[in-house]
């Protein structure tokens, strides 16, 4: 029987949303290209994915392969320690997140999609120009036969990830964002960390990037963010080069010394970017199709799941009837490409901070003003504001609320005291 919907790509955005759809009585069908590296990014979860596991019904199945994740510490090469926790979360989030092994979760996205009745094909879908005013975009004649359709389903959803397959098809252009950097990681055994709380994700400030240590259960994945010129400089290969940088940058070289890798070394370029345009008549694109930020403070696999979710929530709750209204299928996916795009500027304005290095600067002055006004009254209520709010935000939770992003924007610009300047705290932007 043909589906009343196709999507494309069966990642975390794909499965997500077609998990979603079919608990609300649309037939699903979803196009696998069946390509799950040894090694993928997405390893490092926020809080706010929980809710939607729960949701799924998969949380208990995510924490047996997982490993649990308590918060997020960051090193900076000039000394300075963050550690967030996301106790203050509390009640507003779970306060724990997982670090995950992604092929294993999307697997597990997979599986939970076929309980619930999804269906599954095989094969590498080919979206093409559609031919008629309601379908501006369509699966190919050749793609339509790989599932055995016999006709075009009402809807195509893109959730081809970083492919973006639909903006191609379509020449739909896209915001870049302002960084030119390059990834490299890896997996490891025996690489020195022993970070408390357990779980805790570490991020280091080097000199023209910065570098993810994020345990997972029996290793640990290290990855490295620098400017594409400074990585020129380490090597000629992938592995010359996180290779390079983790035996010479101060702030790994005696944490690597003695570790083995065990896994390839994966590479990923030109990942900031936003879609000028979300969807059309006949297709809507959802997770990294439509946009990504930046990887610091890891909202990606949140934001996969948040646009299925905004997806479901503004067009699909109105049940399998709104797929012959193409007017309220239009206003719905109006409405949540609004949200997804409040959502991509809060977390690119937060990761800023981090990038310019205005949260150093703040951490320092709050940290100044504890010691020498111990005792006065409001010192530890203003500390503990402040952190409440920057975990909640780097969490999910108030990452949107204008009182938290204004409440960091009033501090720095008022309130540093007695602290390096940001400029001496940020990842240099080249060499
Ligand atoms: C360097 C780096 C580090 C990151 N670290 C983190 C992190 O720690 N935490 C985090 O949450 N996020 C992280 N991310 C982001 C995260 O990986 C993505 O946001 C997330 O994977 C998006 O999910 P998705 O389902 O939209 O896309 P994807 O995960 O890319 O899934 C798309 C799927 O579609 C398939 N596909 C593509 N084309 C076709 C086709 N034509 N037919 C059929 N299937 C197709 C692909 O094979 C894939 O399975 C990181 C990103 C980068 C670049």
């Amino acid at each position: 029987m043909n589906p009343d919907l196709a999507i494309v790509g069966a990642g975390p955005a794909g499965c997500t949303l077609a998990c979603l759809l079919t608990q609300r009585g649309f037939k699903v069908l979803v196009y696998d290209d069946a390509k799950r590296p040894e090694l993928l990014v997405g390893e490092s979860l926020v809080p706010a994915t929980v809710p939607v596991m729960r949701r799924l019904g998969i949380e208990e199945r995510v924490a047996a392969f997982s490993q649990y994740k308590p918060g997020v510490s960051f090193l900076h090469r000039h000394g300075t320690r963050i550690d967030f926790n996301f106790g203050p979360i509390a009640g507003a989030l779970p306060t724990y997140a997982y670090n995950i092994p992604r092929p294993q979760f999307d697997d597990l996205l997979k599986t939970r999609a076929e309980e619930l009745g999804v269906s599954f094909v095989t094969h590498r879908a080919e979206l093409v120009k559609g031919d008629n005013a309601d379908r501006e975009l369509q699966l190919s004649t050749a793609s339509l036969a790989a599932a055995g359709l016999t006709d075009h389903p009402k809807f195509v959803i893109d959730a081809t990830g970083r492919a973006r397959h639909s903006a191609r098809v379509l020449g739909i252009g896209a915001d870049k964002g302002e960084r030119a950097d390059v990834a490299y990681f890896a997996h490891f055994e025996n690489f020195h960390h022993d970070f408390e709380p357990q779980g805790q994700v570490v991020i280091t400030i080097l000199d023209h990037g910065w570098s993810w240590r994020i345990p997972l259960p029996g290793r640990l994945s290290v990855g490295i963010v620098v400017h594409k010129d400074a990585a020129r400089t380490y090597g000629d290969t992938p592995e010359e080069r996180l290779d390079h940088a983790l035996r010479t940058e101060p702030m790994l070289k005696e944490h690597a010394e003695g570790a083995r890798r065990i896994t390839p070394v994966m590479t990923y370029t030109n990942y900031q970017l936003i879609s000028e345009r979300g969807h059309g008549p006949g297709w809507a694109a959802c997770g990294d199709a439509f946009g990504f930020v930046d990887p610091m403070l890891s909202p990606g696999l949140f934001m996969a799941l948040e646009s299925a979710r905004l997806m479901d929530e503004h067009v699909f709750a109105k049940g399998p009837a709104v797929l012959d209204s193409p007017a309220a299928m239009s206003a719905g996916f109006a409405a949540a490409e609004l949200e997804l795009r409040d959502w991509h500027r809060s977390w690119r304005d937060l990761i800023r901070h981090f990038y310019d290095g205005g949260i150093f600067s703040l951490y320092e002055t709050g940290t100044n003003f504890s010691k020498r006004f111990a005792g006065w009254p409001g010192i530890g209520w203003l500390e503990r504001h402040m952190t409440r709010h920057i975990a909640s935000m780097a969490s999910g939770a108030f990452t949107r609320r204008r009182y938290s992003q204004e409440l960091v924007k009033f501090m720095r610009k008022h309130m540093l005291r007695e602290c390096r300047a940001p400029e001496e705290y940020a990842v240099r932007p080249q060499i």
